[in-house]
């Protein structure tokens, strides 16, 4: 059966499981997918063709673009016959725009080199996250991806004017046009963005380009709570406007994390704090002075205890670090529970505090580190075994406790009015989480949309929805 989709993109076009280990492996490690092959087509039209052969032959596609998701979506955990398909010999960009403000590009583009295209042009693509050295465009508008940006500028739907996919039946669907208006029906592109490639593959897409500012500031400020970040967040925004791109927080238990795992990323500050925002605001000339006399005002008032403004761009760039190996700290250093909890700005000081009391009812000796994009209610929590235990440990004699955890977590985020999955998706990880948590009505009219779309399910199946829901 697979010779013929080997036939399609040809010798140099497919890969087992022998000599590609890398597609099969997840950056938390822990999942391996189990199929046996990877087609890596070259074009659009490839795409459709693989399409079309798979659903007469009721073969399920995982589409793959930078393996860097981290709920399985990319992973065929459960089953072995799906193919893995990886967009990344399509990495062009096909064209910038400047007239239109628009940058097209194929879907295996990674998300730095887009940036770097953009600057190149003497624009932004503001689409930014830690893992944007290795992350694809397919892949950030399957999981409708976040960052430290959105803020300013919204999330990846957000960017995102025009797609081109492949539909579950092979067919093309070219809605490039860079059109910031377009009131025509059903808008394919927003269906397609956060679909996780239940729905189809996109193979191209139109993103927004923004302006460079002229002066931006980096900050870092130390606070007692986070409920004081958000004051902060809103009393900056009332005294200077819409200029401030990411809002981060971060905590004392994360610096140290951080410090023991990366010795030489280490606090500004030569006193420990609480809590923590990094901020970054960018805008017109006049900028720093505002914000800095801003900033002035808060730390007369008490609101914010102390704070280190970037000098150099290696000022920055080290400030920066300290959040964006955040992510690496926690998984170097054995979190055994990493949550992507969305819930209203206003709800984040009560999720946290939530949090670490039904978290201490299990287990007191947990060690918690919340941190995350304060302006979008984004905030990753992640637990760590009690101190003389290895996460491997607690896996192996423990799992009910973490699932414990994980169910502590999810209920004290649905107390809040929030959401299971901020910005990672559903992927194969939370599928009964979803079904648990989203509205009936929800997940009836979803199952509806599927199996018009792809009656076999034959797109990525097992993602987003149970395996044995709609099979093929
Ligand atoms: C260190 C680290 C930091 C991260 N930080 C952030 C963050 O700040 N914000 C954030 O949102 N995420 C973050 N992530 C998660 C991840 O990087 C994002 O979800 C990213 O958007 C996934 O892109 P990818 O190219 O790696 O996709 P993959 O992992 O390859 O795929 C993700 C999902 O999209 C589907 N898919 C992939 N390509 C296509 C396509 N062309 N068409 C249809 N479906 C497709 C896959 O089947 C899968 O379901 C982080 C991950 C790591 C490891």
């Amino acid at each position: 059966m697979f010779d013929g989709l080997k036939a399609i993109v040809g010798e140099n076009g497919w890969r087992n499981r022998e000599n590609a280990q890398r597609y099969f492996e997840d950056p938390r490690d822990r999942f391996h997918g189990l199929s046996q092959l990877v087609v890596l087509p070259k074009s659009t039209e490839q795409v459709a063709e693989i399409v079309t052969f798979c659903a007469s032959n009721r073969i399920g596609i995982v589409p793959y673009s930078g393996g860097t998701g981290v709920v399985a979506g990319q992973l065929s955990i459960d089953r072995e016959d799906n193919v893995l398909l990886s967009l990344e010999r399509m990495d062009a960009v096909r064209e910038v725009a400047l007239d239109d403000g628009v940058i097209v590009v194929e879907a295996g583009c990674i998300l730095a080199d887009i940036q770097s295209a953009a600057d190149e042009a003497g624009m932004v693509f503001p689409l930014s996250m830690a893992s944007e050295g290795s992350c694809r465009i397919g892949g950030n508008l399957a999981t409708n991806a976040g960052g430290i940006q959105v803020l300013r500028y919204g999330n990846a739907r957000d960017l995102c004017l025009g797609i081109e996919a492949i539909m579950p039946d092979g067919s093309i669907l070219r809605e490039l046009a860079a059109l910031r208006k377009n009131s025509t029906g059903y808008d394919m592109r927003h269906l397609l963005i956060g679909s996780e490639g239940t729905l189809g593959i996109i193979t191209a897409a139109t993103l927004q380009l923004k302006q460079k500012n002229p002066e931006n500031l980096t900050v870092l400020c130390a606070l007692s709570t986070p409920a004081d970040a958000v004051s902060l967040l809103h009393q900056l925004r009332a005294d200077v406007g819409d200029v401030l791109s990411a809002f981060e927080l971060l905590s004392h238990v994360g610096l140290e994390i951080l410090e023991r795992i990366f010795p030489n990323e280490i606090s500004p500050f030569s006193e420990p704090h609480d809590w923590y925002v990094l901020i970054e605001a960018a805008g017109a000339v006049g900028l720093r002075d505002k914000l800095e006399q801003a900033l002035g005002d808060t730390i007369e008032s008490s609101l914010v205890l102390d704070a280190v403004v970037a000098e150099s761009e290696s000022q920055r760039d080290a400030l920066w670090r300290l959040r964006e190996m955040m992510p690496e700290a926690n998984r170097l250093s054995g979190a055994i529970c990493n949550s992507d909890t969305s819930v209203p700005i206003s709800k984040i000081e009560a999720f946290i505090d939530e949090t670490v009391r039904a978290l201490a009812a299990i287990d007191s000796a947990l060690t918690i580190n919340c941190y995350g994009h304060v302006g979008d209610g984004n905030i990753h929590c992640n637990v760590f075994p009690p101190p003389g235990l290895s996460k491997a440990e607690m896996l192996d004699k423990q799992a009910d406790k973490i699932e414990s955890i994980r169910m502590a977590i999810n209920e004290t985020t649905h107390s809040c009015n929030g959401s299971i999955s901020a910005e990672h998706g559903i992927g194969r990880l939370k599928v009964t989480d979803l079904q648990h948590y989203g509205s009936a009505a929800k997940l009836t009219v979803m199952r509806q949309i599927k199996s018009a779309l792809d009656p076999h399910n034959i797109m990525n199946p097992g993602a987003l929805f149970p395996l044995e829901e709609v099979s093929n």
